[in-house]
């Protein structure tokens, strides 16, 4: 009853935030089977970076050399794809509109520019930003996750300032303070997304006599 008012397919979800601000961590702990909302997928994403220690093809990324990279793209392969520091990333379009079609929730992790790309695309799309609670803690938890040398922390610091320009831009904002929160915070925002009804002229109710 009343389903036709809510979307007839799955959400896209896209996340992003600065690296080292905790999205794998939280989206690991939001998909861990135990707790993992029904009907929530992530997306596999590839990458022409290298696999790094304990990675693994198609679990982390699809890992493609740069030219397989360029020849999907000409295949109209992804959905959007972007360069972030020397490499490419991008979605499989394929995966999003299958599950999409399933009536399976889609969670995108990707970057600023590829999640204003989907956007453009698909305007129902949900941005969801996490952010650190403060620069400290993010130079904090990038040096702890010890995979950078001080340029590359520097670096990356210099990326999450541009990075958290674009924040206004997107629907939601979650400060990862608290992990559990955090995670406790997401999942409320894709519970409250499933519930959202659909306002077009299809679901207008006709004026009164
Ligand atoms: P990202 O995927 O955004 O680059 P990671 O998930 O790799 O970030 O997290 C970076 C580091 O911060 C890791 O060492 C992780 O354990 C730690 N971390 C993540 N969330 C929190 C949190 N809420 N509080 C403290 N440390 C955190
Ligand atoms: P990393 O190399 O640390 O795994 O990822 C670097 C950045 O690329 C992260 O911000 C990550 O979210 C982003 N990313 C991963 N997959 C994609 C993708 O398919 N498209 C875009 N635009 N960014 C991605």
């Amino acid at each position: 009853m009343l389903e036709e008012i809510l979307p007839q397919q799955g959400r896209l979800l896209v996340v992003s935030g600065p690296s080292g601000v905790g999205k794998d961590t939280v989206l690991e702990r939001l998909l861990d089977p135990a707790q993992r909302p029904p009907n929530l997928v992530r997306c596999v994403t590839a990458t022409t970076r290298p696999p790094r220690a304990g990675e693994t093809y198609a679990v982390d990324y699809y890992f493609f050399s740069r030219e397989e990279f360029e020849a999907r793209i000409a295949e109209n392969f992804f959905l959007e794809y972007a360069p972030y520091g020397e490499r490419l990333y991008g979605t499989p379009r394929d995966f999003v509109e299958r599950e999409r079609a399933r009536n399976n929730d889609v969670i995108l992790k990707i970057e600023v520019q590829g999640a204003l790309m989907v956007k453009q695309a698909m305007p129902e799309a949900i941005l969801i930003f996490l952010a650190p609670p403060s620069w400290e803690e993010l130079e904090r938890r990038l040096r702890a996750r010890q995979t950078d040398d001080e340029e590359a922390i520097q670096r990356r610091l210099q990326t999450a300032r541009r990075e958290l320009e674009t924040a206004p831009r997107y629907d939601y904002l979650v400060v990862n303070d608290d992990l559990e929160r955090a995670v406790e915070t997401l999942r409320q925002i894709i519970l409250a997304e499933r519930c959202r009804i659909v306002h077009g002229d299809a679901h207008v109710p006709p004026p009164p006599a």
